[in-house]
């Protein structure tokens, strides 16, 4: 009777103890807009998508969508990146949500240094597809602040505008077969994906142009100014038989496939800058994509056809051509760098120019192939922010019609050079 009575008053003190956590999880649940549709609007936001990045999230009582994006990092050093961001937001119609990015002290070349000022911007897109610029606001914190207005239940949120391996696959499925194209493969990322290298135009032409994109993945321009090129370069008119008589491009459209794929925004999956440590042979275990890459180039130079010109294509808020200046002899290669920029500004909307005098940044490829294998080689960033010579937000559409500009570029580089 008595183990009866106790069990009973133990059940109603469980039941009741049970009640209270309820309750406080309820209150707890409903401050940080838990449970439920959120204050502001917010249902759920959505990485499982192609190039979708790291993050978590969370609401608080105001509506505020607070997103923490995950640094990537870099392998025995200090350094941590992120500066990619794309997700889905799924809200109810018409919702007003304001959005604020975190995790922006980034360390860089083992500096504090970050990723978004002023003139930051962010890309919005309903279907994926059709991108359209969205003003940010850098506030205290080192945070990014975004206002958006759902039109429909769902929006994309984007650094720039993206470009996935669907859409490389789609190029190549375009361009395969075409009696002027050469797709390779040269070997495999951390992770086991193919990479390519691509050729457009004949191998005995007299000039040849290697260009990589990618090497670090939030930096889509790349992609899409390869994208440009190739197409022009296939449009079979009268310009691009001319410019294809003269020299053929090699293209390694993205080196840092994993870090496309898995939305990661500076380093590979063991934790390589690609653009780094090109002072020494590549390794093949820690940074493959490299070590197909540079492969690749011992085995044109056995063929006597290592490339003429390398130009490896990057994005960041200063737009210029980095001429890295190792202690070698020069001249000559400052003296095309030169003839480069000339062109560059001439035929393109480039107007950004190049670094100074005293600029060196040893390890990247551009230093590390010149002064290893004595190439013409050098970093091109595209500025992500604003394309003064355009007087225009840097979407692909435009990066597209950079990429056909250099196509002539390259041919009047070949006349003054070979
Ligand atoms: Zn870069």
């Amino acid at each position: 009777m008595s183990s009866s009575i106790s069990t009973c008053c133990n059940l109603q003190r469980r039941i009741a103890v049970c009640g209270i956590i309820a309750v406080v999880l309820t209150l707890a649940m409903s401050a940080c807009g838990m449970g439920g549709s959120s204050p502001g609007g917010l249902e759920y936001v959505n990485t499982s998508i192609e190039n979708g990045c790291p993050l978590y999230w969370e609401t608080d009582s105001a509506g505020v969508v607070n997103i923490y994006l995950v640094y990537d990092q870099e392998r025995s050093s200090p350094n941590r990146a992120n500066g990619h961001w794309h997700f889905q937001l799924q809200a109810s119609k018409a919702a007003d949500l304001t959005i604020v990015l975190h995790n922006f002290d980034n360390v860089w070349n083992g500096k504090m240094g970050s990723p978004i000022n002023d003139r930051t911007i962010c890309f919005v897109s309903e279907d994926g597809k059709r991108w359209q610029v969205l003003a940010t606001e850098k506030i205290e914190g080192n945070r990014l602040r975004v206002r958006a207005q759902m039109r429909r239940e769902s929006l994309y949120l984007a650094r720039l505008e993206p470009y996935r391996v669907s859409d490389l696959e789609r190029l190549k499925q375009e361009i395969r077969g075409h009696r002027l194209v050469e797709i390779s493969h040269i070997g495999h990322t951390v992770e086991g994906r193919e990479l390519e290298m691509i050729r457009i135009g004949q191998a005995d032409a007299p000039g040849r142009v290697l260009l990589r994109a990618r090497a670090h993945p939030w930096e889509s321009g790349g992609n899409w100014v390869v994208q440009g090129l190739i197409r022009r370069l296939l449009r079979d008119d009268e310009d691009s038989r001319r410019y294809l008589a003269r020299y053929c491009v090699y293209v390694m459209p993205m080196a840092n496939k994993d870090g496309v794929v898995r939305g990661w925004t500076r380093f590979n999956m063991l934790g390589k800058d690609l653009n780094r440590n090109w002072d020494e042979p590549a390794d093949p275990c820690l940074a493959p994509e490299n070590f197909a890459l540079e492969s690749w180039l011992q085995a044109m130079a056995a063929k006597g056809k290592r490339p003429h010109l390398m130009i490896d294509l990057h994005n960041d808020d200063g737009g210029k051509l980095h001429v890295s200046r190792p202690g070698i002899d020069l001249d000559e290669y400052l003296q095309r760098m030169e003839a480069l920029e000339g062109l560059l500004r001439k035929w393109t909307w480039f107007t950004e120019g190049s670094t100074g005098s005293n600029y060196r940044n040893p390890g990247t490829i551009g230093e590390g192939l010149l002064e290893r294998y004595g190439m013409i080689a050098c970093v091109l960033e595209l500025n992500a922010n604003w394309i003064a010579g355009l007087k225009d937000y840097p979407c692909g559409k435009n990066w597209e019609l950079f990429g056909e500009q250099l196509c002539e570029v390259f041919f009047h580089y070949f006349e003054s050079n070979h």
